[in-house]
């Protein structure tokens, strides 16, 4: 069984971003992916899971890869977010699988829920898409995108030195699950 980890958005365009600037700097969706995409890759690992880091690229590059590897399943990692100037009270975790992906969609309902319960934040489910290419063209994996909570909302996860580590572990938890469930 073989497990790729992606991380979201690449170096030169990083998704969501916050100048934290009395903090740490500019903080993205790619800086905060890479520190959760390391935790879990070791994690992974330390179970002896054969884990495939996906390297850096565009979206497109980065599914192209994963399907020359085929692993059984596909991980990425981003923070969810919208415009600054949103007023509303959106957050919460989610996470996108394809639109009745028979693995996909259970899977990412365990990842979810391991996250909003270790969090703390809302379970918003999981987004069937159709859409979302990670999930749609990564042929022969069972592919979830991980959103663990909205960036502009609830940055005070980030004030947590452990928050990446946390969310590793809580998708680690939640992918153990589903494996113990296929069994
Ligand atoms: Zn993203």
């Amino acid at each position: 069984m073989k497990v790729a980890i992606s991380v979201g958005h690449y170096p030169q365009r990083q998704g969501n971003q916050i100048d934290w600037s009395n903090k740490r700097g500019k903080i993205t969706e790619y800086s905060e992916g890479l520190l959760v995409a390391g935790h879990l890759m070791n994690m992974l690992v330390n179970r002896g899971i054969h884990t495939i880091p996906v390297p850096t690229g565009t979206l497109t590059e980065k599914i192209k890869f994963i399907n020359k590897k085929r692993p059984n399943y596909a991980f990425e990692i981003h923070f969810n977010g919208f415009d600054r100037g949103y007023s509303g009270r959106v957050q919460g975790s989610e996470c996108i699988a394809f639109t009745e992906s028979r693995e996909g969609v259970p899977l990412a309902r365990l990842i979810t829920k391991s996250i909003s319960d270790r969090l703390g934040n809302r379970n918003r489910g999981v987004i069937e898409s159709k859409r979302h290419a990670f999930v749609r063209d990564t042929l022969y994996s069972w592919a979830v995108i991980i959103e663990p909570f909205f960036m502009y909302r609830e940055m005070m996860f980030f004030e947590d030195p452990a928050i990446h580590q946390k969310i590793a572990f809580a998708v680690l938890r939640g992918f153990v699950s589903h494996l113990n469930s296929q069994r």
